[in-house]
């Protein structure tokens, strides 16, 4: 049982093996379940993820509100159509995680990884980073058994709700395990790993919860978008030999220090940022009166 990276990453020493074998390792011993048992979990998971993740590319999906939907098409046709700025890998990692959080928005299935508000970022990361390397089913798995480790180790020092540490635990935390799974699907080490999830949380430190209305659209779709990026580059950062100066634990222990002091209005009650700009407000209003048609 670990309960700190440094302890996993001791352990992948010992045993020369990989944090997605430490994970599964652990799992096993808690869960009473075989390693093949839990893989296929997890197989059933990636592939909720797999569909959350291409049916808003497929179809213009509307949230219930009506406040959001239809920009996982939007990005899918640009990148196939233009000269985009980020180029094509990371413009479909972008419309991926748009995907994911349209279909959570439309009350579609979703795996909330680590968060439903957060749903993107971990299957548009292990997804599009799979797809450029031609890495096959089971190393996806094993990506996803990173990520979970990642996100255990900041659910079990912090915490991975809006409510509790604002935005940069959760997508905060999904791009720390989308960074740590890249990481390890490349072959990086996990040393590599948790410094690529090290980076992504301190590239988000402090990011408050603000949802519009109080619902999980706005801001936190477009986050999902921008968190897989800051994920991708993370990993990028890492495998380069690029190290976090400041380790992971460290990191983990500011985010929740920094999530507890930060006001109330700012950690998912709508009552501050973005939720009380004109605009939120007005959208917030005529959503209480049920008037969607007049929202833009
Ligand atoms: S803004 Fe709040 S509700 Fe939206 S994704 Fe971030 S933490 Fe979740």
């Amino acid at each position: 049982m670990y309960h700190k990276a440094h302890e996993v990453i001791k352990e992948t020493k010992e045993k020369n093996c990989r944090i997605s074998d430490v994970v599964l390792q652990n799992e096993s011993k808690l869960t009473e379940r075989s390693a093949e048992e839990i893989r296929e979990k997890v197989r059933e998971v990636l592939r909720v993820m797999q569909d959350a993740a291409q049916s808003g590319i497929d179809k213009e999906t509307k949230s219930v509100s009506g406040l959001i939907g239809g920009n996982a098409v939007k990005t899918d046709q640009f990148r196939k159509t233009k000269q985009t700025v980020c180029g094509d890998v990371v413009n479909r990692a972008i419309a991926r995680a748009l995907s994911s959080s349209e279909v959570n928005a439309s009350m579609g299935r979703i795996a909330a990884m680590p968060t439903a508000g957060a749903a993107g970022i971990v299957p548009a990361a292990v997804i599009t980073a799979a797809e450029t390397i031609n890495a096959d089913e089971n190393a996806m798995i094993d990506a996803l058994l990173t990520a979970s480790g990642v996100g255990q180790l900041i659910k079990k020092n912090a915490t991975i709700s809006g409510a509790e540490g604002g935005c940069q635990a959760e997508c905060g935390a999904g791009a720390a395990m989308a960074a740590a799974a890249i990481v390890e699907l490349y072959g990086g080490t996990p040393e590599m790993a948790f410094d690529a999830a090290a980076i992504a949380i301190k590239s988000i430190l402090g990011l408050v919860c603000d949802p519009v209305a109080g619902l999980v659209e706005v801001p936190c779709s477009k986050r999902n978008a921008t968190g897989v990026v800051n994920a991708m580059a993370c990993a990028d950062m890492a495998l380069a030999g690029i190290t976090s100066v400041i380790p992971f634990d460290e990191v983990v222990d500011a985010m929740y220090k920094i999530g507890k002091s930060l006001p109330a209005a700012l950690r998912e009650t709508s009552l501050g940022g973005l939720a009380t700009t004109p605009t939120g407000e007005t959208i917030r209003c005529r959503l209480m009166k049920g008037d969607k048609d007049t929202l833009f």
